[in-house]
């Protein structure tokens, strides 16, 4: 199985150089992970070195598409909360 970046990625090049796979790709919209080289870091690190940097929460999926930091773990902030926050930014 395969990691897999998706929309949400602001390009911002962390992930890619830390790959022992040399599996991240520059693309546009946004990187892109080639499957077929992914080994899930297996065999070379403890955890996945691309979820491991990246600063942007949901982008990066696991083999079974489950978002590896998922929506408030890395700001510590829970997504209701944070929706109702930008509820109230925007309504200023
Ligand atoms: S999980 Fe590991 S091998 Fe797969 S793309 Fe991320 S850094 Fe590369
Ligand atoms: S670290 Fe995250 S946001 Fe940056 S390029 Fe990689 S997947 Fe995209």
């Amino acid at each position: 199985m395969a990691f897999k970046i998706i929309e949400g990625c602001v390009n911002c090049w962390a992930c890619l150089p830390l790959c022992p796979s040399e599996a991240i790709r520059e693309a546009l919209p946004h990187f892109m992970i080639d499957a077929r080289a992914c080994t899930e870091c297996e065999g070379d690190f403890a955890d996945p070195q691309c979820a491991s940097i990246c600063p942007i929460e949901g982008v990066i999926l696991d083999g079974l598409g489950v978002p590896v930091n998922p929506p408030g773990s890395l700001t510590g902030i829970p997504p209701d909360r944070w929706a109702e926050i930008r509820t109230q930014i925007q309504a200023r």
